[in-house]
């Protein structure tokens, strides 16, 4: 339990309705998307960037365990503070987001949802391309804290590809600037690059500068439909390696199409689904589009959809957006991976997944960004009978050595968390994991931003 000399100054910090003890309220910002839980023994809600630093500043100086958070969306449990202490919740650092057209770019307190960026953004013919399935509750720390990627990732890159430049809470609670807002700098070493995807280990951002786009003129979406999702993943190594970059490349397995189905009572048809979406000029949209339903047609199963356009796509894209929380109503508890490897890797990759998850005997759906080679093998357990949990756990363990020998990642998209802890020496071995910690060290020296996640020996 936490000094209760400490609560009064964090009262005093933030004002004392943002100072949470209670249990109900304890509970509530105990877990993210997965599996793992554990309790505060505070949370406080700053609204500015000075009462976030003056809530740092006192627990560096009292030792006391720091964990941000955005929504609670994380699928790596970054979010869970396993060592207790005050969690950090920017939810009430949601300002509208100031937008620069001229210069392309804006400016976005942490705690601002995706998608409100992005609306705002459109509202002034602007885009702003990461798109996370979830972007309808995650915010923009949380995004930066993982790199967050989505749907557009394979044309447009993901969350470090916009970030300019950063406002941060260092560990030791001191404001400063990284970056800047121009198009250009090489002031020093890059510690906006550093800071996005270090998952709150290495300080809170309190606001971003971020890249804006013009928003492209014209979309195209097709859609195709495979017996099996090995003949659909090697569509997708053909498109790609044709030298076509759609916009969005998505895949579903024939389990996740049923689920999502019913979740949305709408029938999606049977089979896996390959959903593919051009952006830009509208000839080339055109011409892109049909180049792909060339290579579509020319396989088995093939395209089914030459042109979705209006409500059926936004319902289509609704669909894949729906993939994790349609699973979840199959089974107790979903295990979301997050495999990453070279595209023409891709139906490799499904064959080892198909055949881990036959080996050891246990459920798994297959979804995700399959145009960037990364998938979410989601497995359908139960977390009451540790039996299955163990095989589960096996066969994650071999998933992920299988994506490192096929040239790919433990992580593309969700962090290391909690969850990836065991594979990140496995992938970047003992060199780099030491300079990881060598960074870690010298940027945290109380050992207090988000303990316990990333490095299992922190
Ligand atoms: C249904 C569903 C679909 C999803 N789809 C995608 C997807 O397509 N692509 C994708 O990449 N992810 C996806 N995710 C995962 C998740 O939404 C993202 O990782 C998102 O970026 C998390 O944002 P959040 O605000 O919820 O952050 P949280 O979960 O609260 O935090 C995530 C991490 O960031 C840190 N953090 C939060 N705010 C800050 C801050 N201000 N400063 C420093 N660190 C901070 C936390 O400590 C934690 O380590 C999905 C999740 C769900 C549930």
């Amino acid at each position: 339990m936490m000094d209760p000399g400490v609560v009064e100054i964090l009262k005093s910090i933030v004002g004392p309705d943002n100072v949470l003890s209670d249990q109900e309220s304890l509970v509530c910002y105990s877990f993210d998307a997965t599996r793992y839980t554990s309790q505060p023994e505070v949370v406080v809600k700053p609204r500015s960037a000075e009462e976030v630093a003056g809530v740092v500043a006192l627990a560096y100086e009292e030792g006391i365990p720091v964990t941000p958070r955005g929504a609670g969306t994380g699928l790596s449990g970054g979010s869970v503070p396993v060592q207790g202490g005050i969690v950090v919740s920017m939810e009430r650092m949601n300002s509208p987001a100031v937008i620069h057209k001229e210069d392309l770019y804006a400016v976005v307190e942490a705690g601002v949802v995706t998608e409100h960026l992005q609306r705002d953004a459109e509202a002034k013919r602007l885009f702003y391309p990461p798109d996370p399935a979830s972007q309808a509750a995650c915010t923009i720390g949380g995004n930066i804290g993982e790199c967050a990627g989505g749907l557009r990732g394979l044309k447009y890159g993901t969350t470090k590809n916009y970030v300019l430049g950063l406002e941060i809470v260092t560990p030791e609670g001191r404001l400063t600037r990284t970056g800047a807002r121009t198009v250009k700098s090489v002031a020093g070493y890059d510690v906006t690059r550093l800071m996005v995807g270090s998952e709150g280990t290495l300080g809170i951002v309190t606001s971003a500068v971020l890249r804006l786009l013009p928003l492209p003129r014209a979309r195209r979406v097709i859609a195709g439909r495979f017996k099996d999702i090995t003949s659909a993943a090697e569509a997708v190594a053909e498109i790609t390696a044709s030298g076509l970059v759609p916009s969005i490349l998505e895949i579903m397995d024939d389990k996740t199409v049923e689920a999502v189905g019913a979740f949305l009572k709408e029938s999606l048809g049977d089979g896996v689904l390959l959903l593919a979406e051009f952006d830009g000029a509208k000839s080339l949209c055109e011409e892109e589009a049909s180049k792909a339903l060339e290579i579509l047609n020319g396989r088995q199963g093939g395209a089914i959809e030459d042109d979705v356009k209006g409500k059926k796509s936004a319902k289509l894209w609704e669909a894949r957006r729906a993939a994790l929380p349609a699973l979840t109503r199959l089974c107790t508890t979903v295990i979301l991976e997050d495999v990453t490897v070279p595209r023409s890797m891709l139906p490799d990759m499904v064959n080892k997944i198909t055949r881990i998850a036959g080996k050891y005997d246990v459920g798994v759906a297959v979804f995700g960004h399959a145009g960037d080679g990364n998938i979410h093998p989601t497995f359908l357990t139960d977390r009451r009978n540790p039996d299955e949990l163990k095989r589960v756990d096996a066969a994650i363990a071999e998933m992920m050595g299988a994506s490192i020998d096929l040239g790919g990642t433990v992580s593309g998209e969700h962090g290391i968390g909690l969850d990836k802890m065991p594979f990140l020496k496995l992938e970047i071995g003992k060199a780099g994991y030491e300079i990881m910690k060598r960074v870690k060290g010298s940027l945290d020296p109380g050992g207090i931003m988000n303990p316990g996640k990333m490095f299992y020996d922190s």
